[in-house]
């Protein structure tokens, strides 16, 4: 096992459809045209898989494939199920989890019976342990029951729900009132994203402020695209956290970085999508440099055929950084998760303890 692998993770930024596993969605597209022909096209799903550029438009057009082959509910535990196994084997310790709610009157699916899928699947894992039921006050430290002097891999888990760019004003607000009563099954926060050309800020806006009144931590999809009105407005926001922050200027950064907002950094997603020019000009470099609060994680492990240790890996390849400054770039998202104190607290115990082993 590489350091990469073995070494304990922290993933903020995973896309739940976007992370379904290679085989299960193949399985699942064959098994759609066997029921409705060509329901699914294969070779153009697979050309996507494949291909190692893509334009944003056909990342969008990936996930209207993936999304056609959810035709019931059982099939959304399956993804989460697999999707949380697959993370826990690659050593991410805590998972932040984000998906959008889904209507669809054809399936009998509400925003809210596909949550409680969601939540299914989150329970059905028995491979490893997962954590995802916030604890009361007086209930033990996870570090002492579950990392310790034990061979199962742990994983805790917390949600994020996603409003899509294509929402109406309502459907956003009914995601955010969905994510204020999910919130003791760990749903932390609320995310926008979905195609970056299509919708309007003023739209997810209501929304987004109600999300946040209520207590919801907020993380925004910002700078994907050239659109300096919009970047400026979501700054003006004071999210908890965004993401990608590519097409960013120089007034852009200083709005950031006078508010510490911290960065989820996607490199492959990044560089696939072709939304940073090359590696070696990624904005990873400068804000590490500044010791700026940043997060490594994947996005879409499916879409951009990656893993989290995959991303870590990239990134010391990339900007000369080895197992120890990739381990405190790992600890140093600990800061910066959605979940409360007491898991803080835990995940820095852990990872203090981890970093006394690590030879
Ligand atoms: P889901 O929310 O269905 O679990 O995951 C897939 C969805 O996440 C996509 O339909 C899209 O709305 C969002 N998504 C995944 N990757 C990206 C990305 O790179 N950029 C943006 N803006 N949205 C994304």
């Amino acid at each position: 096992e590489e350091w990469c692998e073995s070494m304990p993770k922290v993933e903020l930024h995973a896309h739940l459809n976007g992370s379904i596993r290679v085989s299960t969605l193949l399985k699942l597209a064959k098994a759609l045209n066997e029921t409705q022909k060509d329901a699914i096209n294969f070779s153009q799903m697979e050309h996507v898989i494949m291909k190692n550029a893509l334009s944003l438009t056909e990342v969008f057009h990936m996930f209207d494939l993936i999304h056609n082959v959810i035709t019931d509910h059982n099939i959304v535990t399956r993804i989460t199920k697999e999707v949380i196994e697959d993370f826990a084997s690659d050593n991410v310790v805590y998972l932040e989890l984000r998906t959008t709610p889904k209507r669809n009157d054809s399936i009998g699916m509400s925003k809210r019976s596909y949550i409680d899928a969601v939540i299914e699947g989150l329970k059905s894992v028995s491979s490893v342990d997962v954590d995802f039921i916030p604890k009361t006050e007086d209930s033990k430290s996870f570090i002492n029951d579950k990392f310790n002097g034990n061979s199962r891999k742990r994983i805790i888990v917390r949600l994020i729900l996603s409003i899509d760019r294509r929402e109406t004003t309502e459907a956003a607000m009914e995601t955010v009132k969905l994510a204020l009563e999910m919130r003791h099954f760990g749903v932390v926060g609320i995310d926008l994203s979905g195609n970056p050309k299509t919708g309007e800020w003023t739209t997810y806006l209501p929304a987004l402020k109600f999300a946040r009144e209520q207590g919801l931590n907020v993380t925004l999809h910002c700078g994907e695209i050239r659109n300096p009105k919009e970047i400026k407005n979501m700054l003006d926001f004071h999210p908890q956290r965004i993401g990608h922050a590519c097409f960013f200027e120089d007034e852009h950064w200083r709005r950031m970085k006078s508010s510490k907002i911290p960065v989820e950094i996607c490199l492959t997603s990044n560089i696939r999508t072709f939304s940073v020019a090359s590696i070696d000009v990624h904005h990873f470099g400068d804000l590490y440099k500044a010791n700026y609060p940043l997060v490594l994680c994947t996005d879409d492990t499916c879409v951009f055929s990656t893993s989290l240790s995959k991303e870590y890996k990239y990134a010391a390849d990339s900007f000369g950084l080895g197992k120890w400054e990739m381990f405190e770039v790992s600890r140093n998202a600990v800061e910066h998760i959605f979940a409360d104190n007491g898991v803080k607290n835990d995940l820095r115990k852990y990872f203090h303890s981890v970093s006394k082993n690590m030879e």
